[in-house]
C-alpha cells in the first residue's frame, strides 16, 4: 500500500511541501502520497491523532502548529526540545517521534547551496521566536565565532541566550543586543523575524552590512524582501529561504525513507515556478 504522508497548517494552502516531496520521491523512484492537511486552529492535536489513527506513516508541521507538535510527539529529538518546536512527525514502534529539522535545513543551505561556511564567523540572528530558536544550535555546530541574538522584545533575546549558553561550545561567543545598538559588520546576518511575511518594517542599522556580508531572509518571495533590498544596497550578498524550505524538507524526507534526496534541480524548479 502507498505510504501516506501530510503537511498539517493553518493556512495550508500554499504550502510547496507535497510537490517538493512528490519531486524526491519521484528521485528515489519511491511511490507515495503527501497531501495538505487544514486542521482548525484549535485542533491540531486531534487532525494530527485522526491521521495517525488512519495509517498515516508522516507528517510535517507548520504555522501555527509547530509548538503543539512539541506536545502531541511521544518521543522527542534533542534539536526539537531545544527548539521547543517539531515540524517532523512519525512513527516508530507504535509511538509518535517527532523532531525539527528547520536548523539543519538553514545550516545546509548556507553551506551547500551558498557555498559559506560558518565556521569563524560573526553571526548576527535576528529575531527570538520558534524559527531563530530552532536555527541557533546546528548554528552553533558549525562552530562560528560568535552569535550575537537582537530582537524588538529584547528579554526575549536575552532569554535565548541564557538557554543555550550552557549547550553550545565555549569556544562560540553567545550575546544578545537591543535592535538600536547594532552597529558593527557581521559575516552572516540571518533574517528569523516575521516582518517579511506581515510586510512591516524592519528596524535595523544598515551597518550590520558589508560587502563580505550574507543576508539570509528566511521568508521567500518572488521579489527580494525589504530585508534584502537593504542588504543588497550595502553591497552584501542577499538570498532568500527558499533553499531552507527545501532543505527542511529534504532531511525529513532522510528521516522518512533513509534517503538523502538532491535538492539543487528540486530549488531551481520552485524558483522558476515563483518567479512565475
Ligand atoms: P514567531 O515565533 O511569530 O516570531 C516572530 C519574530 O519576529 C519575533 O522575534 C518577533 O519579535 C519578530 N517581529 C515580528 N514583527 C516585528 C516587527 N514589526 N519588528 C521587529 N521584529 C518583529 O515566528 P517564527 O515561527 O519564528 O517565524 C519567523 C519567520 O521565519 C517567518 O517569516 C517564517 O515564515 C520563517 N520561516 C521560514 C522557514 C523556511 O523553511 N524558509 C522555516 C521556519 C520559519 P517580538 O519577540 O518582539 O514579538
Amino acid at each position: 500500500m502507498m505510504k501516506k504522508f501530510v503537511v498539517i497548517g493553518h493556512p495550508i494552502n500554499h504550502s510547496k511541501s507535497p510537490q517538493i516531496h512528490q519531486a524526491f520521491a519521484k528521485q528515489a523512484g519511491i511511490s507515495l502520497s503527501y497531501e495538505r492537511l487544514l486542521a482548525p486552529i484549535a485542533h491540531f492535536s486531534a487532525v494530527a491523532k485522526d491521521f495517525f489513527a488512519h495509517g498515516g506513516s508522516g507528517a510535517n508541521v507548520t504555522v501555527p502548529f509547530k509548538g503543539e507538535a512539541l506536545n502531541f510527539a511521544d518521543q522527542l529529538s534533542a534539536d526539537a526540545k531545544i527548539a521547543g518546536a517539531v515540524n517532523t512527525l512519525w512513527v516508530n514502534d507504535g509511538k509518535i517521534i517527532g523532531d525539527n529539522t528547520d536548523g539543519i535545513g538553514l545550516v545546509t543551505d548556507i553551506r551547500e547551496n551558498h557555498q559559506r561556511g560558518l565556521g569563524h564567523q560573526k553571526v548576527l540572528i535576528i529575531g527570538a521566536g520558534g524559527a531563530a530558536r530552532g536555527v541557533i544550535l546546528p548554528i552553533a555546530r558549525e562552530h562560528p565565532y560568535g552569535i550575537t541574538i537582537s530582537n524588538r522584545t529584547p528579554s526575549k533575546a536575552q532569554t535565548m541566550v541564557d538557554t543555550f549558553s550552557p549547550i553550545v561550545d565555549k569556544t562560540t561567543l553567545l550575546n544578545a543586543l537591543p535592535l538600536d545598538e547594532l552597529a558593527q559588520p557581521y559575516d552572516v546576518v540571518i533574517n528569523a523575524t516575521s516582518t517579511s511575511l506581515t510586510g512591516q518594517a524592519l528596524p535595523l542599522n544598515p551597518q550590520v552590512f558589508n560587502q563580505q556580508t550574507l543576508a539570509y531572509d528566511m521568508m521567500y518571495s518572488d521579489q527580494p524582501t525589504a530585508f534584502m533590498q537593504l542588504a543588497m544596497a550595502q553591497g552584501a550578498t542577499a538570498v532568500d529561504g527558499l533553499g531552507m524550505l527545501v532543505e527542511q524538507a529534504a532531511a525529513s524526507f532522510a528521516i522518512w525513507h533513509g534517503i538523502k534526496p538532491q535538492t539543487i534541480p528540486v530549488i531551481a524548479k520552485l524558483r522558476q515556478s515563483t518567479n512565475g
